[in-house]
């Protein structure tokens, strides 16, 4: 059977990092194997929606790259993919009705106070805590029928089998053995008719033909009610592959400490969704020989559940950074330019920069005017900067002194040339020289740069460079002198070599 792999969100918030580096291991295994990966949403807990989850689910998967083949956005062939809709169609009710007459799921109507008494007693008297059994497991057909005749609410639990050894095979793990009498009995079906996880999950992957689940290592715990379900239904269970949790450096639950933020949250500061894919789906796999910058297509090629590390992920957001920058790096310089260009100019950055930072948010602004106005200025600037900067976002302030006549000289870089004896004359012999000139190429500046250290007898040029790059640029680095001093052109040289010089003074 050709793979099929599924992810199931709930949703009940803004997808993080965890359950995208889920759906990217979904992702990233059905291209490995030429299969189909399904989106499922799981929103049979309506108490715990949130309006609009579902778009941002999506949205995400597209940022970082994900592709799905059927899903509530495009339908596919087996049918409805919200579980709500499922259920409105009658989709789970013949499987209901299967586990109650075998008896493999029983009606359960006891109250929530008789519920948390059997708690309490469980608890002082030291006994497993859950639903073994009550009086429902082993009440009557007639007793059954009274209570529900009665009009008493009802759940619908699956009846574990007591005192045998349950096997999962995990795809990480291996083979894991729970004793069945430590598994209580679940519920199904709840009082409002809605199926709950252990049984709406399973029959859909069922009938989706799932041959494999990723999912949360959290869940493993729950794995034994599944076996028994999928067993009770005489149903093949898929491979099941509890992917380890994400930790902070601290070794602590990963948090907003950490930086556990939404996924599109990345997109909003500016990270390249394939950069951010990278550096997720690097939490917990390891693709062998040490490699690490890498495309979505070459994750695929090198994707297996081996590579699936069984200790926790380690979320790092220096590696995000360096990752980020090697993808920026690897873009062609004409399509890193129309990434920043509409980058800069969408609404969502500045919204978000406004609040982190507004001397980003400005430095943004001005690159997306200057797009616009002075494409061939923006674009040598972003591609000048594209060796430096870690994100989109970073493009504002790195360029930032393209697009200003008087950038904001660095206090440190003044103190440390200003006062220098060379420094006006150096700066009047380039202004004699470029003045007038409608363009001057970099062989032409370096040529004038380097001609007035040679004549005024500099072996070295440091001190020839680091203050004519401060006067135009107002900071200490930046691209090279002469691709600068090229594409800010000769008058605008000019003027900020004048103005450099009192700076300087
Ligand atoms: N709806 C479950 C969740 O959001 C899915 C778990 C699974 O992938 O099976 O946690």
């Amino acid at each position: 059977m050709s793979v099929r792999v599924r992810y199931a969100p709930s949703p009940t918030g803004s997808p993080h990092v965890g359950n995208i580096r889920t759906a990217l291991f979904d992702h990233l295994f059905a291209q490995r194997h030429g299969g189909q990966f399904i989106v499922r949403i799981e929103d049979t807990d309506q108490a715990r929606a949130v309006e609009g989850t579902e778009q941002e689910i999506l949205e995400s998967l597209r940022y970082v790259g994900a592709q799905w083949h059927e899903g509530p956005d495009i339908g596919g062939p087996h049918g409805l993919y919200r579980q709500s809709e499922r259920k409105a169609a009658g989709i789970y009710q013949p499987v209901i009705d299967q586990l109650l007459d075998s008896g493999a799921a029983y009606w359960a109507f006891d109250t929530s106070e008789e519920l948390t008494e059997m708690r309490e007693f469980q608890q002082i008297n030291k006994q497993k805590i859950g639903y073994f059994g009550g009086v429902w497991r082993d009440a009557t057909p007639a007793q059954v029928e009274a209570a529900r005749e009665a009009g008493k609410p009802g759940v619908i639990r699956l009846r574990i089998p007591r005192g045998e050894t349950i096997v999962i095979q995990d795809g990480i793990r291996g083979r894991v053995e729970r004793h069945s009498d430590d598994v209580d009995d679940p519920v199904i079906i709840k009082g409002d008719g809605m199926p709950t996880y252990h049984f709406a999950a399973m029959v859909d992957d069922h009938l989706m033909d799932i041959t494999h689940v990723f999912r949360g290592e959290e869940w493993i715990s729950s794995a034994p009610k599944h076996m028994v379900l999928f067993r009770a239904l005489g149903w093949t269970p898929p491979e099941f592959i509890h992917v380890p949790v994400i930790k902070g450096k601290d070794g602590a639950k990963l948090s907003k400490r950490h930086g556990d933020t939404a996924c599109l949250d990345y997109r909003r500061a500016g990270y390249l969704g394939h950069a951010l894919a990278n550096f997720i789906a690097l939490i917990g796999w390891a693709p062998g020989e040490d490699r690490e910058v890498m495309s979505m297509d070459e994750m695929a090629e090198a994707f297996s559940i081996r590579g699936i590390q069984p200790s926790p992920g380690v979320f790092d957001p220096a590696k995000l950074d360096w990752l980020s920058g090697m993808h920026m790096r690897r873009l062609p310089s004409e399509e890193l330019f129309s990434m920043v260009a509409d980058y800069a100019g969408r609404s969502e950055s500045q919204d978000y920069w406004q609040e982190k930072d507004p001397a980003v948010a400005g430095a943004l602004a001005k690159l997306a005017g200057a797009a616009t106005e002075a494409p061939e200025l923006a674009r040598r600037a972003v591609e000048l900067e594209q060796e430096r900067v870690t994100n989109l976002a970073a493009m504002g302030p790195a360029t930032e002194f393209f697009f200003v006549d008087e950038p904001e000289f660095d206090e440190k870089a003044v103190k440390k040339w200003a006062g220098q004896p060379h420094v006006p004359a150096m700066f009047d012999a380039f202004i004699a020289e470029l003045q007038g000139k409608e363009t001057a190429d970099e062989a032409v500046m370096e040529a004038m740069v380097k001609g007035w250290a040679e004549a005024n007898g500099f072996d070295k040029l440091g001190p020839v460079v680091h203050p004519t790059r401060v006067a135009l640029t107002g900071k200490t680095v930046g691209p090279g002198l002469w691709e600068l001093m090229a594409a800010l052109g000769p008058a605008a040289v000019c003027r900020r070599l004048l103005r450099g010089k009192e700076a300087l003074a």
